[in-house]
């Protein structure tokens, strides 16, 4: 994985076998969850999830390769039945930015990879427009698993919903974990979905974005800075909307400008 933005190593490999390991044990947690509430069914094979989360080499590398064979391996809500790919999540493991949407829609249920269809592509665009790229920045969902609508039809364009809050929930672990493997400066939710989500609140995204917060999580060093801002697929629907994302963005370039590099 390459660095973000020209940013320093953040002497962090000191600390990456105490990460792994609280990695695995999150992962382990997570899963036997699972298990214990019945939401992985006996075909799903127990084992896997708990070997893969116990890295054979304890670096961040490592501890993210788990994490991507747990999600992978995961069946803890019903959307990993009608998947066809699990979309764990991609980019710089040292990034300073991490961008959070809802979950996987029919393009990146195909590949298994995240924001790969047209809203991926205005998010990449989105993000040169500050400095920012795929490789230098950490793109995630909330759930891992498309959401659709007709699950008995996953070759279907259009199927895609919004996760239910209990699909969330049962996904919870696996943001919570790469937030703290990744551990960004700042974090931007996109749409109304994830912000709510992870905030835990209720509050309109038309009121949430533009809005500094912070996102404290047992295990980050540090507190993240999370900005709301829509979804991409939103604008494509509504492109006033765009004006008010490049705000956010701007106001992320600043932010990122004028905050040392930890
Ligand atoms: S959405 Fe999350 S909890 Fe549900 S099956 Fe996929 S990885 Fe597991």
């Amino acid at each position: 994985m390459t660095r973000g933005i020209g940013r320093p190593p953040r002497g962090r490999e000191a600390d990456s076998s105490t990460e792994a390991a609280r990695l695995s044990r999150e992962l382990r947690a997570h899963l036997r969850h699972a298990h214990e509430d019945d939401l992985i069914p006996a075909a799903a094979p127990a084992s896997k999830p708990s070997a893969a989360a116990r890295p054979a080499a304890p670096t961040r590398e490592a501890a993210h390769r788990a994490l991507v064979e747990a999600v992978r391996a995961c069946r803890g809500c019903p959307l990993g039945d009608a998947r066809r790919n699990a979309v764990p999540g991609e980019g710089d493991l040292n990034a300073r930015v991490m961008f959070i949407g809802e979950g996987p829609g029919f393009d990146e249920d195909r590949l298994g990879r995240p924001f790969v269809g047209r809203a991926g592509q205005l998010l990449d665009r989105i993000m040169a427009s500050i400095g920012l790229s795929r490789e230098s920045a950490y793109i995630a969902n909330m759930v891992k698993c498309h959401p659709m609508k007709n699950p008995s039809s996953p070759d279907s364009r259009g199927n895609d919903r919004a996760p239910t809050p209990e699909e969330m929930e049962a996904c919870r672990g696996f943001i919570e974990s790469q937030i703290r493997l990744i551990a960004p400066q700042f974090i931007v939710t996109l749409g109304a979905v994830a912000s709510k989500a992870l905030l835990r609140e209720e509050t309109p995204i038309s009121q949430l974005r533009g809005r500094w917060r912070e996102l404290s999580l047992e295990g980050l060093p540090a507190p993240a800075r999370l900005l709301p801002t829509y979804h991409p697929a939103a604008l494509l629907r509504q492109p006033d909307l765009k004006r008010a994302v490049w705000e956010d963005m701007k106001s992320l370039r600043a932010a990122m400008d004028g905050a040392p590099r930890s």
